[in-house]
């Protein structure tokens, strides 16, 4: 027996086939993929710098830009799980012995304070039990304190069940010429969130939440403002892995002719994550941001903002048609506004929401197919 032979045996456990039982993920993620975002995370390996991987990378970029609704040119899907985009936005917008003031109000805001801290940040917190939220005047109160350069918060917080009012948060950042940072791991794709309008500095999200794509990569995007401030840093990022100057590259969003080697991407985690934002680009997904009402929705009558384009009569009309459904248009004041769909008593049960969410969606489908 010469040095070089094996002393270790194999372990029996390999001798024996994978175990991975189907599961019904019915918790807060990860969620069960469909069989067609399997099927692409399935198909044959090509490499991570070939052309066609590049193309698959452009295309999940464009998927991203529609799912947060931003034209921010900044925008990739970290190789990673949530936790990698949290700490990409940190490491790189914010300095050692810069100040950042954390929302807390369940597990991700307190994650983010450690992580911050871990990095040499200046942390201030604002907190409430899980559940609470943070009025823009307190959030106001706080910026005008700390004078952070970074202000997070967690848009759904999957530890205690909220969704964080977002509209006017990033207005009052930017009068405190702060950057506003938001996790939509939870709930982006389930709760409506809108990058651009909402004027959100950096935005992330995870792949294997609403997303229904397997866990392991991490989509997210940085504002103009937020660009302007990690690259114009005194010294470089501690983690070379996370420095968005080499990922921007990587993703072919900095302008330069060549994308040059700096990690190898997860090549089957991007075939799955363009399939699952294709769908989501097939689909009208959108219609929870059709809402007319954020909340105090009345449970009887729920009152669909008719989205740019349509015209609600003919929407109305193919309903009646095709799925013998009645919903109804506005009613004084709000005609012309909205569509309403009543489920009440007896037909209020989720196979009867079902079909008219599905009546609706092809109703959108059709009508505005009809006007292209
Ligand atoms: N933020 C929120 C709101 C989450 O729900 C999660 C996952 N539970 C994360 C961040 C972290 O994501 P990951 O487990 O993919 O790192």
């Amino acid at each position: 027996r010469g040095m070089s032979s094996v002393t270790i045996p194999p372990p029996a456990c390999m001798l024996r086939p994978l175990e991975a039982p189907f599961r019904y993920l019915f918790g807060p993620g990860p969620s069960n993929v469909p069989p067609r975002v399997l099927a692409a995370g399935g198909r044959p390996i090509i490499g991570h710098m070939h052309s066609e991987m590049f193309g698959i990378m452009n295309d999940i970029k464009k998927g991203i830009q529609y799912a947060f609704q931003t034209s921010n040119n900044m925008t990739l899907a970290m190789s990673g799980s949530g936790h990698t985009a949290m700490e990409c936005a940190l490491f790189n917008i914010v300095e050692p012995g810069e100040s950042v003031l954390v929302a807390i109000n369940g597990i991700w805001g307190e994650r983010v304070a450690e992580i911050s801290e871990r990095m040499g940040a200046k942390v201030h917190t604002l907190v409430k039990t899980p559940g609470g939220h943070f009025t823009n005047a307190e959030i106001e109160q706080a910026l005008a304190k700390h004078k952070p350069v970074l202000f997070f918060l967690t848009h759904g917080e999957s530890s205690a069940g909220l969704v964080h009012p977002v509209d006017g948060v990033g207005d009052i950042c930017h009068k405190y010429n702060c950057l506003l940072l938001v996790d939509s791991v939870a709930s982006l794709g389930a709760a409506p969130l809108l990058m651009d309008q909402q004027n959100i500095d950096i935005l992330y999200t995870g792949s294997q939440k609403a997303l229904n794509a397997p866990p392991g990569t991490a989509p997210i995007s940085f504002s103009e403002r937020a660009c302007h401030k990690m690259f114009n840093r005194k010294a470089k990022p501690v983690s070379y892995l996370l420095d968005m100057t080499h990922l921007s590259n990587y993703w072919g969003n900095d302008g330069k002719p060549e994308r040059t080697y700096h990690h190898t991407g997860p090549v089957s985690g991007f075939f799955a994550l363009r399939e699952s934002l294709a769908i989501l680009a097939e689909t009208v997904g959108a219609i929870c941001v059709y809402f007319l009402l954020k909340d105090l929705r009345l449970p009887s009558v729920t009152t669909i903002a008719i989205p740019e384009g349509y015209n609600w009569k003919e929407l109305l009309a193919y309903i009646m048609k095709h799925h013998r459904i009645e919903f109804t248009g506005g009613l004084g004041p709000s005609v012309g506004m909205l569509l309403r769909i009543g489920l009440m008593g007896y037909n209020c049960n989720k196979a009867n929401a079902a079909m008219a969410l599905a009546a609706l969606e092809d109703a959108l489908k059709q009508c505005r197919m009809s006007k292209a």
